[in-house]
């Protein structure tokens, strides 16, 4: 069964990872869904910060007049702005945007910082919050306020620029499958799709559990767009005066809703184990007339054992609720490992395992040792398997929902059946503008990984040296 938009209110409610804001469009992160993204935050900014990347923070109110100085940006971002109109009881002189993202406010200040080719490449990030007043709104997916982390890179060529941005994506992907269990198709946005200020937009592509496809991170390549607007300029090892070359590249807590959404199954969430805030649930069998302090004791050996090794790992130990009830509850929060132990399990020096990513009994794993070095190694190596279970699982689900096309209607026909569509394309942009309001779906990318050689395209039979994939998308 796919997932239902049902099913995915209640999983984001169940498992207390966000609830509705007051304004429409707005979310709380709860404790456990700002947990994910402080994992999604670590594991991204040490990646940022190898490369030489360093933080930063700007201001979230920016003059109006930045945002119109650069014609395509205003252009996209308009609908979207929020205004500061008064303040401290006043009209103000000029409105004031609430960040959308930071391209403008970011060349306000290049401008002043950059002069010389020794200033450059100039590599920053933010991790801050953006309002975009978006019309359709999903938690985590598309919400008014969101959380995010916005790179913005200057450099003194072209082509160090166009690494960067390519980089950048490589970053995302790698997360995307190595950290988040998701596997993303990444590649090259068309012009229609690209943001607004953009020379090629880059970005990574999921397919959900009911195969929309999720946009889920990008990075843009802005050549001197915002440079010229700007005035950011610099005297080149010639001497001569020129505008450096940028990228911009954003990851949001969209992605929250994309692991959501790519691994959930009938029972809830389930989460990559390099990213759930509990690893590893030890659930005690407490029974009457044994040793129920013996049991207690080794499940909290055992979670002593998992954090002195760097694991998350947590006791529910309370007894007003059965073992069932607690396994059901951990399943639906998405817990990789669930541990059981019990009193013959005690005495045998053994407990027991299950993993997540394998229902019943399917999942089970007996005589994991008790003793902790051997605990530790065996919650390593399952927690690694989970991982590599969910990613199999979501790459095996992705690959058969893509369908290769050669026509127009074969590419409605895989549209309808909800699957993605592959073909070589040559088209316009009136092209896909039309077989977006025909069926919808929407050029997703144009993956870097092609096969090569030419042929017709689907649509307009023109040469194609390229395939893209067109899809519903959220
Ligand atoms: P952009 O600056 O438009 O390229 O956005 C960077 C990334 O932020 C996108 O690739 C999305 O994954 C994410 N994003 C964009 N809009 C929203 C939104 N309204 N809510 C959550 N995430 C978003």
């Amino acid at each position: 069964m796919l997932p239902s938009n049902r099913w995915y209110l209640d999983v984001v409610r169940d498992a207390e990872l966000a609830d509705y804001g007051p304004v429409r469009g707005t979310m709380v992160i709860r404790p456990y869904g700002y947990a994910i993204w402080e994992g999604i935050q670590s594991y991204l900014d040490s990646r940022f910060k190898e490369l030489g990347v360093q933080n930063a923070y700007f201001p979230q109110l920016i003059p109006l007049s930045f945002l119109q100085k650069e014609a395509d940006h205003v252009e996209g971002f308009a609908p979207e702005l929020a205004l500061v109109t008064k303040g401290g009881g006043k009209d103000l002189e000029e409105p004031l945007v609430v960040r959308p993202t930071s391209e403008t406010m970011v060349n306000h200040m290049l401008a002043q910082w950059i002069q010389s080719y020794r200033d450059l490449p100039m590599l920053l990030n933010q991790w801050a919050n953006v309002h975009r007043w978006e019309l359709r709104t999903r938690p985590f997916i598309r919400t008014l306020e969101f959380l995010w982390q916005e790179g913005h890179t200057a450099h003194a060529t072209a082509e160090e620029a166009k690494a960067m941005a390519q980089q950048m994506v490589e970053v995302y992907a790698d997360f995307a499958i190595n950290c988040a269990a998701m596997p993303v198709i990444p590649g090259r946005k068309s012009r229609i799709e690209s943001f607004a200020g953009a020379n090629v937009t880059l970005t990574i592509e999921a397919m959900m559990g009911d195969r929309r496809a999720l946009q889920a991170g990008t990075s843009h390549d802005l050549g001197d767009n915002f440079a010229r607007a700007f005035g950011t300029q610099f005297l080149d090892e010639s001497g001569e005066l020129v505008h450096p070359q940028q990228t911009s590249w954003g990851a949001s807590t969209r992605l929250i809703g994309g692991i959501i959404m790519t691994h959930g199954d009938d029972m809830g969430l389930r989460l990559p184990p390099r990213l759930a805030p509990i690893q590893v649930v030890i659930v005690p069998i407490l029974k009457k007339n044994t040793d129920t302090e013996a049991v207690l004791a080794a499940a909290d050996a055992l979670a002593e054992a998992a954090k002195a090794a760097g694991l998350r790992a947590k006791v529910d130990a309370g007894t007003e609720k059965t073992p069932g009830f607690k396994f059901s509850y951990w399943e639906m929060k998405g817990v990789p490992v669930r541990i059981e132990v019990g009193p013959r399990d005690v005495a045998q020096g053994t407990c027991v395992a299950a993993r997540r990513d394998r229902p019943g009994k399917e999942g089970k794993q007996f005589g994991i040792p008790l003793e902790p070095a051997g605990f530790v190694a065996s919650m390593r190596q399952l927690l690694d398997d989970v991982h590599d279970g969910l990613l199999a699982e979501a790459t095996a689900f992705r690959d058969a929902n893509i369908v290769d096309v050669e026509s127009y209607d074969n590419l409605k026909a895989a549209i309808e059946a909800g699957k993605w569509a592959r073909g070589r394309w040559a088209g316009s942009d009136e092209d896909e503008k039309r077989i977006k309001e025909e069926t919808t779906a929407t050029l997703r990318c144009i993956p870097f990984d092609q096969p090569g050689g030419s042929g017709p395209c689907f649509l307009t039979g023109a040469d194609a040296a390229e395939v893209a994939i067109f899809a519903k998308a959220y």
